[in-house]
Formats: C-alpha cells, sequence, structure tokens
C-alpha cells in the first residue's frame, strides 16, 4: 500500500485522470496495447505509474518502465512520483544516458527512450528469431509524450508491437500504452502494419478553459525576445493576476530575457538595498541565482515587509489596474482558440484601441517602474539543461505578493506542466535539428514551430482558469508559414543515416520495420544498396541474384559499427574513418564542414568593384586550385583553400569581399568545423592524440592531395562519371551541345561539370562528384574531383 501525504492526495483528487483510474487500469489489464491521450496536465506522467503499481504491476520484482523523449522530463516526473507516493528507497528511479538512480529494488523507472531502445536493442532482430529474453524485467512499457514523435520512440513503438505479441505467446504478456497529448493519435491506431488489432484509446476529458488567442498585427521578425520582453512588461503592469509563460527557442535567450525582466521588476531584494536603476547599472550582467533555501527565505520576509508598505496604495492600484485595462494591450485581432463559449471574467483580448502611447522603448519604461509600482515579478527560467532543483521552483508558488513568470524552451509546451499559468506569450518559434542534404551534417535553426504545437502552446493558459495567449506574430504567418504538424523526427532524418544507425542497434530489417510512420520503401532500398557499396553492410552471398537480393537482409559490418557513430552522412563518415588512418583529419574536416556550407564561394564576385571582373576572379579560383595532385582534388581544393587563406588573411570580410567568399558562410564553417572535431574527438580511439581547429591550417601537399582524392573516391563511389566520347555523339546531333557532358549511373540523359567548376579548365576523362542539381532543364554535376587517368 502507498502512504500519500494528505497534501499529496489533495493535490491528485484535482487532477482530471482520477476519476478514470479504473477505466484505464482495467483497459490495461484486458488489452496488450492501450493509447492514453489527454490534454497536458491532466495528470498523465505522474499518475498512470502508481495506478498500475498499486494494480500490481510492480509485483514478483516487475517493472514499470516509462520513457520520455527529454531527460528533463525523465528525472522530474520520477522526483515527483517519489514524492507523490512517499517512496525514498529507490522504489522510483530514473536512469538517463550518463545519469540514474536506479537500485535493484526500483520498480518504476522512468528513462529516455534512447535508454530502453539501447536495452531492447541486446535482443537481435527482436520480431523474428527465438530469444528468451524480450524485456522480461518489464511487466509493461509506458511510452510517453509519443505526439513528440523523436526517432527513438517511434523505433521503439516499432520493435514494442512485436514484443509484445510474442510474450503474449509465452504467456508472460507485457502491457504497452502510449500515451500522448491530443493530437495525431491516428498514426498508431490506423497503422495495420504496426498493430494489427486497432488499440483501445482512452480520452481523459480534461477541463480545458477558454484561451483567447491575439495575433500581433505585425511579426515581430528578428527582434521577438525583445518583443516578447515588451509584451511581458505590459502584461505585468496592466493585466490582472495570473501567472505569465513565455516560450523561446534556447537557453541564452532565456537567461536574457529573466536578466532583463528581472531588471525591470528587481526582485525584492535588491529593492531593499539599492534603488532598481542604480542595481542595474552597477551589476549589468548579474543573473540573480535564487540558489538556496535562505536565499527564498530571505525573499520572502522582504516581500512581507513590503506588502505592509504597500498595503494602502494595493487597494488603490486595483483599481486603477481595472481602469488600465481598457487600454488596448497591443495591436491584437483576437480570436478564440475553441468553439467553446467564453465566459471571460475579464474581456481583455476585445478591447481594440490603439496603444501607440505605450509603445515605449528601454529607457522610457526604466522611468515608467520607478513611476508605477507594479508588484515585484518572480522571474524563472525553464530549460532542458537547467539544474532539477531550479527546474522545480517552477512548480511552487511564487512569494506572496508577486507573480509568477516563467521563461522557457518548449519543455514546458507539453513535458512540464506550470501550475496557475494565465498568460502565456508565444514567439511562435523553436530550434529544429536539419541536416544538411549530402553530408548531413547537422545544425539547430531556429523555425517557426507547427500550427498543433503553437495550440498546445495557447492551452497552457486555460488550465486553471480561462486565459489568454499573445502571439508575437501576425494570423496571416500563422495561417500561411506555419506547419499544421511537425513533422516526425525519423522523416527529417536522411535516410541512409537512418537504416545505418538502426543496423547498428541490430535491426537487420530496416525495409520491413513497423514504423509509424513508414519512410518511403524505395528508397530505403536505394539506402540499403548505397550503404552495400560503401562496405558499410555485408554482401549478399554470391549465389543470390539481384532480384532477390531484396529479400536479402543486410547484417552492419564492423566498417560500417564504426561509420554509425559519426553525427555524418555514412559516405563523410567513412571518409573521416579514413583520414583518421592518415593524420588528414583536420583537413578532411574542413572539407566536410564547407561542403555542408551553401555557396562558400560564389560563383560570381561579391562587389564590382573596378578590376574585380568575373574573369580575374575566376583565375584566382584557378591559382586556388593549383596543379599536379592538387588540380586533381578540383572544387574541393578551391573550398579548402578559400577556407584556409581566408582565416590566414587576418582581415576575413576584406579578403571575402574581393575574393568572392560569403563572409556569412565562412563563420559557418568555422561553427562546424568546431562541432565537428569536438564529436570525433569523442569518437577517435583513446590514445590517439585529439585533433585542434587550426585556423591557420597550411593547404594539403601534394601528397596529401593525392591521399584526399582517394578519401573522396571511397565515399562517393557511386558517384563517379566519364566523360563523354566525341565519338560517340551521332553526326546529326550538335556537338557544342556536348561541351562538358558526362553520363553517370544514376542519370539516363548527359550530365555537365557545373558551370564554376574548376575542372572546366582540364576536362578529366574520369570524375567523382558529391551532388546532382537541375538547372534550367540542364542536370550539372557540383563538388568534382578528378580521378586520375
Ligand atoms: P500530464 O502528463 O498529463 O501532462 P502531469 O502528470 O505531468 O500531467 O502533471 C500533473 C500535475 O502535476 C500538473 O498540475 C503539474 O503541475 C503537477 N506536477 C508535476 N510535477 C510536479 C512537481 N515536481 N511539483 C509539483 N507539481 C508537479
Ligand atoms: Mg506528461
Amino acid at each position: 500500500p502507498v502512504h500519500r501525504t494528505a497534501e499529496v492526495q489533495a493535490a491528485r483528487m484535482k487532477l482530471p485522470i482520477l476519476a478514470e483510474e479504473q477505466a484505464i487500469v482495467e483497459a490495461i489489464n484486458e488489452n496488450p496495447v492501450v493509447i492514453l491521450a489527454g490534454e497536458t496536465g491532466s495528470g498523465k506522467t505522474t499518475q498512470v505509474p502508481q495506478f498500475l503499481y498499486e494494480a500490481g504491476y510492480a509485483a514478483n520484482g516487475k517493472i514499470i518502465g516509462v520513457t520520455e523523449p527529454r531527460r528533463v522530463a525523465a528525472t522530474s516526473m520520477a522526483n515527483r512520483v517519489a514524492e507523490e507516493m512517499n517512496l525514498h528507497d529507490g522504489q522510483v528511479g530514473y536512469q538517463i544516458r550518463f545519469e540514474g538512480n536506479v537500485k535493484d529494488n526500483t520498480r518504476i523507472k522512468f528513462m529516455t527512450d534512447g535508454v530502453l531502445l539501447k536495452a531492447s536493442c541486446f535482443f537481435k532482430q527482436i520480431w523474428e528469431v527465438q530469444k528468451d529474453f524480450l524485456l522480461n524485467n518489464y511487466s509493461v512499457v509506458i511510452i510517453d509524450e509519443a505526439h513528440e514523435r523523436s526517432v527513438y520512440s517511434d523505433i521503439l513503438l516499432g520493435l514494442l508491437s512485436r514484443i509484445v505479441m510474442l510474450r503474449q505467446k509465452r504467456g508472460n504478456p507485457l502491457k504497452l500504452v502510449i500515451m500522448s497529448a491530443t493530437l495525431r493519435v491516428e498514426d498508431f491506431t490506423d497503422n495495420q502494419r504496426l498493430f494489427k488489432t486497432k488499440p483501445v484509446v482512452i480520452q481523459v476529458e480534461a477541463r480545458q478553459f477558454p484561451v483567447s488567442v491575439h495575433f500581433n498585427k505585425r511579426t515581430a521578425f528578428e527582434d521577438y525576445v525583445e518583443e516578447s520582453y515588451r509584451k511581458v512588461c505590459k502584461i505585468h503592469r496592466q493585466l490582472p493576476d495570473g501567472g505569465i509563460l513565455v516560450f523561446l527557442t534556447g537557453q541564452q535567450e532565456v537567461n536574457a530575457l529573466c536578466r532583463k525582466l528581472r531588471q525591470m521588476f528587481p526582485g525584492v531584494k535588491r529593492t531593499e538595498k539599492s534603488k532598481p536603476t542604480e542595481t542595474a547599472t552597477s551589476k549589468p550582467e548579474d543573473i540573480p541565482i535564487i540558489s538556496d533555501q535562505e536565499e527564498d527565505e530571505d525573499m520572502e520576509k522582504v516581500l512581507a515587509k513590503i506588502k505592509t508598505k504597500q498595503q494602502n496604495m494595493k487597494k488603490r492600484s486595483r483599481k486603477e489596474v481595472d481602469q488600465q485595462v481598457k487600454i488596448n494591450l497591443d495591436h491584437y485581432s483576437a480570436l478564440p482558440l475553441q468553439e467553446q463559449e467564453q465566459d471571460h471574467d475579464d474581456n481583455l483580448g476585445d478591447l481594440m484601441d490603439s496603444d501607440e502611447e505605450l509603445d515605449i522603448n528601454d529607457e522610457q519604461s526604466e522611468a515608467l517602474s520607478q513611476s508605477q509600482t507594479a508588484p515585484p515579478l518572480w522571474v524563472l527560467p525553464l530549460y532542458s539543461l537547467l539544474p532539477s532543483y531550479r527546474q522545480q521552483k517552477v512548480f511552487a508558488p511564487p512569494p506572496e505578493g508577486s507573480r509568477l513568470c516563467v521563461v522557457a524552451t518548449n519543455v514546458a509546451e507539453t513535458s512540464l506542466t506550470i501550475p496557475n499559468v494565465r498568460y502565456v506569450v508565444d514567439t511562435g518559434r523553436v530550434k529544429t535539428k536539419f541536416f544538411d542534404k549530402v553530408t548531413g551534417v547537422s545544425a539547430f535553426h531556429v523555425t517557426w514551430t507547427s500550427q498543433a504545437a503553437a495550440n498546445q502552446r495557447a492551452g497552457r493558459a486555460g488550465r486553471t482558469g480561462p486565459g489568454h495567449c499573445y502571439r508575437l506574430y501576425s494570423s496571416a504567418v500563422f495561417n500561411d508559414e506555419f506547419e499544421k504538424f511537425s513533422l516526425p523526427d525519423i522523416a527529417r532524418r536522411p535516410i541512409d543515416d537512418l537504416v545505418l544507425q538502426m543496423k547498428s542497434m541490430d535491426i537487420e530489417k530496416v525495409i520491413h520495420f513497423p514504423f509509424p510512420t513508414p519512410p518511403d520503401i524505395k528508397q530505403l532500398y536505394a539506402a540499403e544498396r548505397r550503404l552495400l557499396l560503401l562496405n558499410a553492410l555485408e554482401p549478399p552471398p554470391r549465389n543470390i541474384r539481384l532480384k532477390q537480393s531484396q529479400e536479402w537482409t543486410s547484417k552492419i559490418t564492423p566498417l560500417g559499427r564504426a561509420m554509425a557513430a559519426y553525427p555524418l552522412a555514412p559516405r563523410y563518415a567513412k571518409m573521416l574513418l579514413l583520414s583518421q588512418q592518415h593524420d588528414l583529419l583536420q583537413l578532411t574536416i574542413t572539407l566536410v564542414s564547407a561542403l555542408s556550407v551553401q555557396e562558400l564561394v560564389l560563383d560570381q564576385p561579391a562587389d564590382s568593384e573596378p578590376g574585380n571582373t568575373h574573369r580575374r576572379w575566376l583565375g584566382q579560383r584557378r591559382s586556388w586550385a593549383g596543379t599536379g595532385q592538387s588540380l586533381f582534388l578540383g572544387d574541393p581544393m578551391v573550398l579548402l583553400r578559400a577556407v584556409g587563406a581566408a582565416e590566414y588573411s587576418g582581415d576575413i570580410e576584406a579578403f571575402c569581399s574581393t575574393n568572392g567568399i560569403r563572409s556569412k558562410a565562412l563563420r559557418e564553417v568555422r561553427k562546424l568545423r568546431v562541432q565537428l572535431t569536438n564529436e570525433t574527438n569523442l569518437i577517435i580511439p583513446s590514445g590517439t592524440a585529439s585533433i585542434v581547429v587550426d585556423p591557420r591550417m597550411a593547404p594539403p601537399t601534394e601528397l596529401q592531395a593525392k591521399l584526399l582524392r582517394q578519401i573522396l573516391m571511397a565515399g562517393l563511389p557511386d558517384h563517379v562519371a566519364k566523360r563523354i566520347d566525341p565519338n560517340e555523339i551521332k553526326e546529326t546531333e550538335d556537338r557544342r551541345k556536348y561541351k562538358y557532358a558526362y553520363r553517370c549511373p544514376e542519370m539516363e540523359d548527359p550530365v555537365f561539370l557545373n558551370p564554376s567548376s574548376i575542372l572546366r579548365y582540364s576536362h578529366p576523362e574520369w570524375i567523382v562528384y558529391q551532388d546532382i542539381y537541375e538547372h534550367d532543364d540542364k542536370i550539372y554535376l557540383r563538388g568534382i574531383t578528378a580521378i586520375e587517368p
């Protein structure tokens, strides 16, 4: 039996999911797979594991497993559940990649989806080979936040769908529970490959109060952090009580906004010691971190003092606030999020008067803060890497007399529910990982989030009462530029890499894998073929003919396994591996980085200074390409030299503009070099000297150029092209059409050397290329290296 405190009991009773306990447990008892969809904050993550514990799923040493796509959710939910259940002896634990507190007696185990995936992949070819151990320690696995569609949880779902069937056959059933916010469960329910019989869906009805959504008339394109600052200031000064939740994209932005807000509405501690402006000037960079109990208590005492001081004033200002409400908050158009009737206790969103006079800049607002005594703002950051004791602060009520303002990344979208939020400020942005199409190098970029995600964010304002969501973008942008749903991560990842990663987890039948959202099967076949050519997979035995080979499932080779460790497209991973053997890592890393950035070297000089003619510039490019072995390296040599010379020049901007190099691209290349170097240092065998990023890297010697060419060829075995022999061309055809024409295996029609390729000078017979593109009905090759005749 579980002994919960009265306080916890009371908090639990308020959660909508508690009314469904019996229905949920029964559904899980009677069905192998249950989908549980419910609004964020309804209590899925914290309560369902407890229901199952009390229903006996942790009996006989069995484990209730819960996976989370985010580390922060795994740790913080484990702590919360332990707290609620009053179990502090390790029975509730967590395991994330490099950290955990799981013990032998752990009965409820929270983990990241990656951790469970690694565990289940010990069992090779799970859905086919007869193996004894199929997560046998677990009685139930809960895949939480399945709507996030992380690669790992998608693959886990595929694996578990098969494990569940096998365990059922053995009379030792494993239960699978898929929990998600209320969106797009059809990908799981209507996928016959994944689940032959449609899983049971339980919808947890949570009371969601109406949220009025207010769009900005104008979209803040660049300065959305600044815009969110202004918005929070206005809300805090003018609107009634209630927490504010701001969505930004990353830790730096979050900290910057917290700092600004704390300066504007200083914590009580500082008001006590000095006037806010003085504090602001004396310690501009200081982020006030209230890190321990003492300081918190301090804060409360001071607040109490202030409260008494302000008591009389407060009554008055309350009236003023009500009047101020009549001033429009911004250039909004109001639009209710749901069709529900709005039972507002206020009508903030409907006020459409102009508030130009309130569009104030920083200095003015400083002045304002001194004249208008706004109550203190209790500003808390929230992002994944924040230490967990600081994350926990968002769950506690703010000190009396102050308003809570949580500045968060999208961890607050569905992973963590912050109580008493009434105002959401949504920048509409999210940090997304993008993969370079050719090299597979990944980088994070800030983009628009999806409509579904924006609506989730808005919903955060309506958990405890009617709320407001202020979107810092226009409804036109929302309608025209936001995707309806975010793509599953698996669909964003380059396919060769996905196949290799899965093979490295010993999932051999990737082509027939029951993906929740399957990739195109033709692409999967093509990816396997490419991996075979790279020797990353074992070839089918000789006696299997080409047609049958489609049924052949290849195992990964040791080379393939090593390649899979690199965060790169397999062919570039192979190049790095090979260059490691020849001390060429620095050069190869620079090359791969340069290839991952679009248009590093422009086809035209950037400025049209007299004398800086196209011809002169091409000549320069030619001199960069060098002669002898260097020229065989061709276009990659131009890139290497461009990076090296620009970094060496001292005045990068000047050098770039006179040499037709995009300086922004160059900075990007430098960033990628650092990133790839760090990642490579983690992968290369210990004992090997670690590599450094040297901006003054010398260009390759003749021997190095020769080795680099071999490395490029090894990575591009399927990207070989041969010059079209003039004798091949029919008499009737116009020979000029075949200038720079090549044949390659991928295309029936001839392909052409890119107009800015340095190899137009030598026009070699055999070449390898990075990629193919189409322009004006002609197909061109790019990134060309000559193969020695
Ligand atoms: P769901 O998974 O359905 O989104 P949760 O189980 O995460 O819901 O949250 C249920 C409730 O528990 C929310 O009101 C949330 O604020 C509260 N809660 C979660 N973690 C904590 C915590 N560490 N301290 C206090 N309350 C918490
Ligand atoms: Mg949850």
